[in-house]
């Protein structure tokens, strides 16, 4: 399913109002490529009523649980999956998969 047969469907739940900005949180471990979302999207919307409707992307970060800090820690990097404060690898990739829906903001 498309991002914009989501926004579609949520702006015609609400009476067909018209849909300004879609909100988005994309992480690094998703496979997709912020890039090729936005021209995608542009390429998608652009003969709908979606053409104004500007897509916000919000890109988050990798985090992990470390076993040696015992807390939620920022990877290093998405090529190294370690803690960031003491380099131990982190067991459990927390964050950084979202490709995810967020908000949509609607005309009043
Ligand atoms: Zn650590």
């Amino acid at each position: 399913m498309s991002l914009l047969d989501l926004a579609e469907e949520e702006s015609a739940k609400r009476g067909n109002v018209r849909v300004e900005a879609i909100y988005l949180k994309l992480g690094p471990l998703s496979g997709v490529v912020k890039e090729a979302l936005v021209s995608a999207y542009e390429l998608a919307s652009e003969q709908t009523d979606f053409a104004t409707c500007k897509l916000v992307i919000e890109d988050v970060g990798v985090v992990g649980y470390c076993p040696a800090c015992e807390m939620d820690r920022a990877v290093e990097s998405i090529q190294a999956l370690v803690c960031s404060e003491c380099g131990t690898p982190v067991s459990n990739v927390l964050q950084g998969r979202e490709l995810q829906l967020t908000a949509l903001e609607l005309a009043e």
